[in-house]
């Protein structure tokens, strides 16, 4: 079953290609009779789901001949870095992990922190200073994942592909029925890459009647109908990666793309993310948990609960990179060495 194992040429050639994995202990959990299938991106190269972007928005930019090795320096706000000979640097708002600027910094970037409160228009925000920095450095360049249509493309090409390709590949049997198709699709949005892209790989080549569903942090402006924007909602969240306070032109929200949108908060994507490790033993982060979340609530309601009670229905959930980039989160740390003694441990110290 396993993919044949041949030497790689690089890093790059170990991006994607990511496994689809059953979910089966937490469907068990929820009383789910569909397949809740788990895509989980931490085992690319990178250790995210936007290994992708950055290789594709690279190697177009090469082949455009936009990008000269030795002579640009890519710019790039928010996360997503690759090793090609360019110097990097990455704007990042404060809010993000010291774990992902340490792993950036590993990696030969440059890292400039911005303050996490300012809007994504001012000049100080992370896209702000990448603008001001593309101006002012020679050879500066930003990519632009919320522009650049390689973002999206990357998704349609690959992450869509590799799952309908699991889906189709795995045969019905009466231990696991499985109707062949990738009924529901589930990402969390942050440029919006992966829900769009994913959504026309799997409704244009495979499924037109798939419910694509993007899941969208409380406080964020991402979700349609706007009403499901609530004014009240914090302004600021925990979770990494998802939800942004202005559109991105790669977000597809034309009609029949994203057909459903699941508001959800840190609270429930911080228990998601609990439930996806102790149940499932992946170690998943925080965004994971958002789109678990996101799932289980839109299969808990109306327009979900046949889809939930109905055996071989495939239902895949989007987990885009993993919790070794957040071990020092206060988040982390209070569901882990700051949380109360497990009843093992009180053995052990009884012994
Ligand atoms: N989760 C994490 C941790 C991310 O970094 C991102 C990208 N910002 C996403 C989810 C959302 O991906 P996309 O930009 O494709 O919507």
């Amino acid at each position: 079953m396993s993919r044949p194992s041949i030497i790689l040429d690089s890093a790059l050639d170990a991006v994607g290609n990511t496994p689809l994995i059953r979910l089966d202990r937490i469907a068990k959990h929820e009383g789910l009779k569909c397949n809740l299938l788990g895509k989980v991106e931490y085992t690319s190269a990178g250790g995210s789901v936007k290994d992708r972007i950055a290789k594709r928005m690279v190697e177009a930019a090469e082949k455009e001949g936009k990008l000269i090795p030795g002579k640009s320096v890519v710019i790039e706000p928010t996360s997503g870095n690759t090793d090609k000979g360019y110097s990097v640097i990455i704007t990042m708002p404060n809010k993000m992990s010291l774990e992902k600027e340490a792993a950036l910094r590993a990696l030969g970037a440059e890292v400039v922190r911005t303050p996490t409160e300012a809007a994504s228009d001012s000049p100080d925000s992370h896209i702000g200073v990448a603008h001001r920095l593309e101006r002012s450095i020679p050879g500066g360049i930003i990519l632009d994942q919320y522009r650049n249509l390689n973002n999206p493309l990357a998704h349609e090409l690959t992450t869509g592909p590799e799952i309908i390709d699991a889906v189709t590949s795995t045969p019905s049997t009466s231990a696991r029925p499985s109707s062949g198709k990738v009924d529901v699709f589930v990402a969390g949005a942050g440029t919006g890459g992966t829900v769009s892209g994913v959504s026309q790989a799997v409704k244009k080549t495979h499924n037109a009647a798939c419910t694509v569903i993007g899941v969208d942090p409380k406080g964020s402006v991402l979700a349609l109908p706007s009403t499901l924007n609530k004014a009240d909602d914090p302004s600021t969240y925990i979770v990494e990666g998802i939800g942004y306070d202005f559109i991105p032109v790669v977000l597809d929200r034309h009609p029949g793309v994203i057909d459903c949108w699941i508001k959800t908060g840190d609270t429930d994507a911080f228990d998601a993310v609990k439930l996806i490790m102790r149940l499932e033993g992946l170690l998943v982060g925080g965004s994971s948990g958002s789109a678990l979340a996101g799932a289980l609530a839109w299969l808990r309601s109306d327009a979900g609960k046949t889809v939930a009670q109905t055996p071989g229905l495939n239902v895949v959930v989007l987990l885009p990179d993993g919790i070794r980039n957040y071990i020092g989160k206060e988040w982390f740390l209070k569901m882990t060495l700051q949380a109360e003694p497990t009843p093992l441990a009180k053995i052990i110290a009884d012994a």
